[in-house]
């Protein structure tokens, strides 16, 4: 039997027994997660799947999954399997985002803006990774979803900054975006909704993520992206990394109009994964630090504002302030180290840092896959931390996935180090020696994989056999991964 259009055929009625009526039906649509399964040593054939998300954040990307049924052309037999195409928009939910509900929105494809997307029903293109290859075993089972990724921004920057002012402004009442959907054929008739659909019947109009349970929000966050080094769908690009082309591994989402800083871990077989949130805040820069005799401070910089208690826990007990922003820190085992500001007269000119988790043990997949982020401290109170260096610092306890890995500090909350003079405004990790030559290296690697430009160690037992370090006083009890290179980080701008 053809296809039979019921108003044409007035005649037949629903009842008649060797009628089927087969409609195209757009069952649902939502925003969503990949999630990869297998694909590990030994090798297996990965599957994909998509889990629905109801949040989102400014500038990520999400997956759209739309899921039809009999989603043939008008113009092809019911049994083709070729699939006709959708337009997916996006639409505001509420006022809060552009100030006027149910508008399209304007999103990036990589270029320049656009107000809808055509994608045909089957095409998995949107799975391929950055060198046109899609490998799972299961592509069979999407011939009936079409599968979008987008960026969840506008193109143009000051448009986001609109958006994230916007989304900023509406406080704990986020935007929901809900996802509209029509086939690309103006003359293809389709129900919306599920066949069995027991919220009433099928959806007139094609409008998902609008009803409860099934909402999307967006919200604003900084957010840094780290990939295992082999992930073949980073699209970061490449750089030059000891005489050889390597993809980049750590890309930048800045948000203003947050203080959070998010990070989020891409695996080898692109699952991503939260690490870990912090709060960001800005202070101003400060120099090197000066080693201060008890004499030159006696006579020299007893001129000090005020003085208080250092953090807890460290090796600092008592800092003094001064009229010109500088800091004086002073404990008993090492003495006085001095912190002046960069610009004394310039009050703009300033750092972020985030104050790191206490202590983090994150650990997700097995073998190749796996993700495990483990970290703890060890006497010591300097626990902020230059942003993105920390986001260099979670790929190397990822890529060397321990559980020994102990910290013995960045910064303080005022950018100061002490008793370290290499590093305040948190641009180096200090790091206990792990128990062998080998693994040790292993993690000097890692620091070098991951941007950090300056190692330093120790002159005792096997440390002067770390290649790529360098030797310096002061360090037989800890390793110094310094000079995090944050232009390497790709801000996505
Ligand atoms: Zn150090």
């Amino acid at each position: 039997m053809g296809r039979v259009w019921l108003t044409d055929y007035p005649h037949i009625s629903l009842d008649f027994e060797d009628l089927t009526i087969v409609t195209p039906r757009i069952t649902n649509a939502y925003f969503a997660k990949k999630v990869v399964t297998g694909g590990a040593v030994p090798a297996t054939t990965p599957t994909v799947a998509f889990d629905e998300i109801n949040e989102g954040i400014l500038g990520r990307d999400v997956y759209i999954i739309v899921e039809t049924e009999n989603f043939t052309p008008p113009n092809q037999s019911l049994i083709s399997t070729e699939r006709a195409s959708l337009v997916v928009a996006l639409k505001t939910g509420d006022c809060n985002l552009t100030g006027v509900a149910d508008e399209t929105l304007q999103i990036t494809n990589g270029t320049t803006d656009v107000d809808s997307i055509t994608v045909q029903v089957g095409d998995t293109t949107a799975l391929n990774d950055i060198e046109g290859n899609c490998d799972y075993g299961n592509l069979d089972d999407f011939i009936d979803t079409a599968i979008i990724k987008v960026s969840l921004r506008p193109n143009a920057r000051t448009d986001f900054d609109t958006w994230a002012e916007n989304i900023n402004n509406s406080g704990s009442d986020l935007p929901t975006i809900e996802i509209d959907v029509v086939p690309e054929d103006k003359n293809m008739i389709v129900d919306y909704g599920p066949e069995d659909n027991t919220q009433g019947p099928p959806l007139k109009i094609g409008r998902f993520m609008n009803s409860e349970g099934h909402e999307f929000t967006l919200e604003n966050k900084n957010v840094y992206e780290i990939y295992h080094g082999d992930n073949l769908f980073n699209s970061l690009g490449t750089h030059t990394h000891n005489e050889e082309v390597v993809r980049r591994r750590i890309s930048f989402i800045e948000n203003d109009f947050s203080t959070e800083v998010k990070y989020f871990f891409y695996n080898l077989i692109d699952n991503c994964y939260e690490i870990c949130e912090c709060t960001q805040t800005r202070v101003r820069r400060r120099n090197n630090g000066q080693r201060i005799t008890s004499t030159n401070f006696q006579s020299n910089y007893n001129n000090y504002t005020s003085s208080v208690a250092a953090p807890q826990g460290g090796d600092a007990e008592t800092n003094y302030y001064y009229a010109d922003g500088s800091i004086i820190s002073y404990g008993q085992a090492y003495g006085y180290r001095r912190y002046a500001l960069t610009s004394p007269n310039d009050p703009n000119d300033l750092v972020d840092l985030i104050r790191m988790p206490d202590d983090l043990n994150i650990n997700f997949e097995t073998g190749l896959n796996n993700v495990r982020a483990t970290f703890s401290y060890r006497n010591t109170a300097r626990r902020y931390c230059n942003p993105a260096c920390f986001a260099g610092f979670i790929g190397v306890l990822i890529q060397l996935g321990r559980t020994d890995v102990v910290c013995t500090g960045m910064c303080f909350g005022d950018a100061t180090s002490y008793p370290s003079v290499t590093h305040p405004n948190g641009d180096s990790v200090d790091t206990a020696y792990l128990s062998t030559l080998a693994i040790e290296q292993l993690k000097v690697d890692a620091f070098r994989d991951y941007y950090f430009t300056n190692i330093l160690r120790g002159n005792i037992s096997w440390y002067p056999q770390l290649t790529d370090t360098a030797y310096s006083n002061g360090h037989n009890d800890h390793l110094h991964s310094g000079d995090f290179n944050l232009e390497r980080v790709v801000t996505i701008n």
